[in-house]
């Protein structure tokens, strides 16, 4: 049985360098915060890197390593430079762990040329492409939609004859559902190309400077229960910490998330078959250790991989789980794990838990939030937070990838918890105002 006392014994004071981890994240925010408590508590040192911005100084005093995920193996040039001083050095890295999925490649690259444990880049760069992902589980013979990329200059007409209807279209690099879109006929399927076409040409996506935005890739709609898997790799084998259900429905056009409980509703079974599914896809991605998050869809076929990917559950979310009788977080789990300290073998609690990620239901200006108070009292929910900014503008799906904030609830059992989060949310009300539109004195174009 591990002792957390023994974990907690982190060498300080007693002569030996406390172990230190670096953490590359796009946005330093609530995750991040989560993880610089833990190592607080666990007496490690938290550098950053990060490619928020290149152009400041130290613009948020964290000392935070500049750099570009978009191109990993730099990147990976940048931290080896920063910190390769040697087993000896002060400046040594013990661990690196990437949240979200632009620095996942860039961590694999690192740790690889620092010599400290990590996925393989080829498997850390498959991952991050839809397309190359796809092709890879198809070819081990793991359960995926029916797929074709096309390029955006490509006659619609002809991509148009290759598709099957329901499908769903989505870019090859983005995340949080952002410009996945279902087109049912012919007619759908040419306005959602035109629309992601639109979305992947504008600036707040063009900055990304991502590889193959003028490629999109062409599934098949699976129908059925989604759910995704939290899980953690060792030695290339799977440690599921939690299976979320997704009770909403998710059919679409657009897939921005909402609730996500745990446990599992599903039998028993077909937890052990979505759990044997993501065990199998990441034997053929080649992942071998560290957080994992993945989605799948459930159906009278099976299971189907809808997405693998190699870092920890995204934004807030990790609130929803707790480990081990101290209820330990994800964040500090994940710290026990990358440093080889006792205690990353605890089990998520046995209470009900979840979240909802508050979805943007038109896009136009936050201008804020009424009855939080009312939520906050419905029995079982435990925490809100909005996140958006006020009178800041926020887009909806498919164009938006942001929440609003975030609802959790816990409780004897899922049900209840999914009842508390629907409750809560039904008494928020936001507020949004429409932006204004400009008209560009040289152009006439109008600006919203
Ligand atoms: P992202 O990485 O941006 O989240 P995904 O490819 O995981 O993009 O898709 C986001 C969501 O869209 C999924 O969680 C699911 O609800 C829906 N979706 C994506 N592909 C399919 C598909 N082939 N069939 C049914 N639903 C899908």
């Amino acid at each position: 049985m591990t002792t957390l006392t023994d974990a907690n014994n982190t060498g300080r004071g007693n002569g030996k360098r406390s172990k230190r981890v670096l953490i590359l994240a796009s946005k330093l925010g609530y995750q991040t915060r989560g993880f610089v408590e833990a190592a607080e508590k666990l007496g490690v040192e938290v550098r950053f890197g990060t490619d928020r911005c290149h152009q400041l100084e130290n613009p948020w005093g964290d000392d935070a390593l500049a750099l570009h995920f978009e191109n990993p193996q730099e990147a990976a040039h940048e931290i080896v430079t920063a910190f390769s001083g040697g087993v000896a050095s002060e400046k040594t890295i013990d661990a690196v762990i990437a949240l979200g999925d632009r620095p996942t490649v860039t961590a694999s690259y690192a740790a690889e040329a620092l010599g400290i444990t990590g996925n393989s880049p080829v498997a850390a760069e498959i991952c991050r492409s839809k397309l190359r992902q796809r092709e890879t589980l198809r070819a081990a013979g793991v359960r995926v939609p029916d797929f074709f990329s096309f390029v955006a200059s490509d006659r619609l007409a002809d991509v148009v004859a290759r598709a099957k209807f329901p499908c769903v279209v989505k870019p090859f690099s983005l995340s949080a559902s952002q410009g996945v879109i279902r087109a049912n006929n012919a007619d759908e399927f040419s306005e959602v190309v035109r629309r992601i076409r639109l979305l992947m040409e504008s600036p707040e996506i063009q900055v990304l400077r991502e590889p193959g935005t003028d490629r999109l890739l062409v599934e098949s709609y699976i129908p059925g229960r989604e759910v995704a898997v939290e899980g953690l790799i060792d030695g290339g084998r799977l440690r599921v910490l939690a299976i979320f259900d997704k009770p909403d429905a998710l059919e679409g056009p657009y897939f921005e998330e909402t609730i996500y409980v745990t446990p599992s509703r599903l039998a028993a079974e077909v937890q052990k078959a979505i759990e044997e599914c993501a065990g199998n896809a990441i034997r053929a991605l080649g992942l071998t250790t560290g957080p994992v998050h993945a989605e799948f869809r459930v159906n009278e076929s099976g299971s189907w991989v809808l997405e693998i990917a190699p870092r920890p559950i995204g934004g807030l979310c990790s609130r929803a789980l707790r480990f081990g009788a101290d209820g330990i977080s994800l964040e500090e789990l994940l710290l026990r794990d990358a440093l080889g300290m006792p205690g990353s073998d605890l089990e998520r609690e046995s209470q009900a838990s979840g979240v909802m990620m508050i979805p943007v239901p038109r896009s136009g200006i936050f201008d804020g939030v009424e009855e939080i108070e009312a939520a906050e009292s419905v029995p079982g929910v435990t925490e809100i937070q909005i996140t958006a900014r006020l009178h800041d503008y926020v887009a909806a799906w498919p164009e938006g990838s942001s929440y609003l904030g975030f609802i959790f609830a816990r409780g004897d059992s899922a049900a209840e918890v999914e009842a508390a989060l629907r409750g809560a949310h039904a008494r928020l009300q936001f507020r949004f105002s429409p932006r204004l539109a400009v008209e560009h004195p040289a152009t006439g174009k109008i600006a919203t």
